[in-house]
């Protein structure tokens, strides 16, 4: 099978080819594709050998031609995936106690250009078909010789804004929740946006209760507009009304992730309006610590800062939290690891794989 071939994962589950018509031959195929994680056809040991011979001349299983492992010593593990156009996307593998977490990418590279952003410095490289979002997935599970099924939690916060690759992402989470694909509770996959209005309340209509992250980072426009470039098409009270929008469709909390910028969104002032902004919202801020990265603009809030900040919030009466990012020693920034290999850089661990 040559890398020209067809991806079986980019069809949707009823559209998989089923033997001579049988549907159960489809649902078989489906259940060596997602539940079991097969990699390749012959693995498929249960389905007719002549079928098997065919689907393997017309079908690529795997949408990658490789990858590397980068493990981090706090246990996360980072993969670089490389695509038959020799593109390259990101993965992150994050083995918590009780829920097991992977943070996927929608993109290679990301066209929003945010400047905090290593994907942002990558620019874009093109979108990821829906096979490709949800195949990192099934490839981390295969590489960590686990089930896919183990995967509990899913994340669209790697490379990209997952709504401008809105078809594609919104087709691989309906894999992922079809109980013939991952079956994975809709609440347990995150999809972070930059915020993009429109889409939001498109996303509102699909009937997906999802939890929605979306990236505010400023509450004002003027300083939202020099942290993110795609801002300048819409302003902070644009993306307000989207997200209650997208509440009253839901009913899910919407994630509001701030990440602490020094000098840049980190003033009381500041503080005092994205409580503002927040009132009448069922919403979570995530303060993010700025994970500098080589080469990047802007340097983070010191520990102090973001404390003061959080306690403001909290005496608004607005629920936050910090978040630590795993993966700090294996480059963890979205786009981080990518723009390490892009420009020479290695990270601080060997590939371990
Ligand atoms: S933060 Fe997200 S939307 Fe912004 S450039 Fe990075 S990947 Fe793209």
């Amino acid at each position: 099978m040559s890398d020209a071939a067809p991806l079986l994962l980019d069809l949707p589950l009823d559209e998989l080819p089923a033997e001579a018509g049988r549907s159960y031959r489809r649902d078989q195929l489906a259940g060596w594709l997602y539940a079991r994680g097969a990699g390749d056809v012959d693995a498929m040991t249960d389905l007719p050998r002549a079928w098997r011979a065919e689907l393997a001349g017309a079908w690529r299983v795997d949408p990658f031609d490789g990858f590397e492992r980068f493990a981090s010593r706090d246990g996360s593990v980072r993969y670089l995936f490389t695509l038959p156009d020799g593109r390259r996307t990101e993965a992150v593998y994050m083995p918590y106690a009780r829920r097991t977490t992977v943070c996927i990418s929608s993109m290679v590279g990301c066209p929003a250009g945010c400047t905090f952003c290593a994907t942002g410095a990558l620019g874009f490289g093109r979108n990821l078909t829906r096979g490709e979002i949800v195949g990192q997935l099934l490839a981390v599970a295969r590489a960590e010789g686990v089930a896919p099924t183990v995967i509990r939690n899913v994340v669209l916060m790697g490379m990209g804004e997952a709504l401008l690759n809105y078809d594609a992402a919104v087709s691989a989470i309906r894999t992922m929740i079809d109980p013939r694909g991952l079956d994975l509770s809709p609440r347990r996959i995150t999809l972070s946006t930059v915020g993009l209005p429109r889409r939001i309340e498109r996303l509102a209509g699909e009937g997906l209760p999802l939890t929605l992250a979306v990236s505010l980072h400023a509450p004002d426009d003027e300083t939202r507009r020099t942290i993110i470039p795609t801002a300048h098409a819409h302003d902070v009270d644009d993306v307000m009304a989207s997200l209650h929008t997208w509440y009253a469709a839901t009913k899910r909390r919407v994630s509001v992730e701030y990440t602490m910028l020094r000098g840049v969104n980190d003033a009381p002032w500041q503080a005092d309006a994205l409580a503002d902004r927040l009132s009448g919202l069922l919403s979570h801020v995530n303060l993010i610590p700025f994970n500098v990265w080589d080469g990047s603009p802007q340097a983070g809030s010191d520990r102090a800062t973001i404390q003061a900040f959080r306690d403001r919030l909290e005496a608004a009466g607005v629920s936050v939290s910090v978040r630590f990012s795993r993966g700090q020693d294996s480059g963890a920034a979205c786009g981080q690891l990518s723009w390490q290999q892009s420009h020479g850089a290695a990270g601080a661990d060997a590939p371990a794989g």
